[in-house]
């Protein structure tokens, strides 16, 4: 039943919230900019980066590309993460906190 290729496990590129208006659509019919396959909605975990802070938004509503998985978000999905990042993600609006874990692919840090 579960995918492994599900988007929101997969590592996403490292991206700031400002990007995240590249990725937003209008229409609900809706392509991947990169395959032009159809997309098919989903509600994801995203993660960017504001600074040094790792942030992660929880039920994000998606349109996934099967191929690709590239994620798209509408315009008032787009709206809210921006308004977030706009005012630093503020910590009356934290739900939880999350403990990551950080690897490196530099041998000196070991
Ligand atoms: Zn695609």
């Amino acid at each position: 039943m579960d995918d492994p290729r599900r988007a929101e496990d997969r590592g996403r590129r490292e991206e700031d919230a400002r990007d995240l208006t590249k990725m937003s659509y209008g229409s609900m019919a809706h392509q991947c900019k990169e395959c032009r396959r159809e997309t098919y909605a989903k509600v994801v975990r995203v993660t960017l980066w504001s600074g040094d802070r790792l942030i992660v938004v929880e039920n994000v509503t998606a349109r996934i590309c099967d191929d690709c998985q590239e994620q798209y978000y509408d315009d008032d999905t787009s709206e809210k993460i921006l308004q977030l990042a706009s005012t630093s993600f503020p910590p009356d609006k934290v739900v939880r906190e999350i403990t990551a874990s950080v690897f490196s692919l530099d041998d000196k840090q070991k």
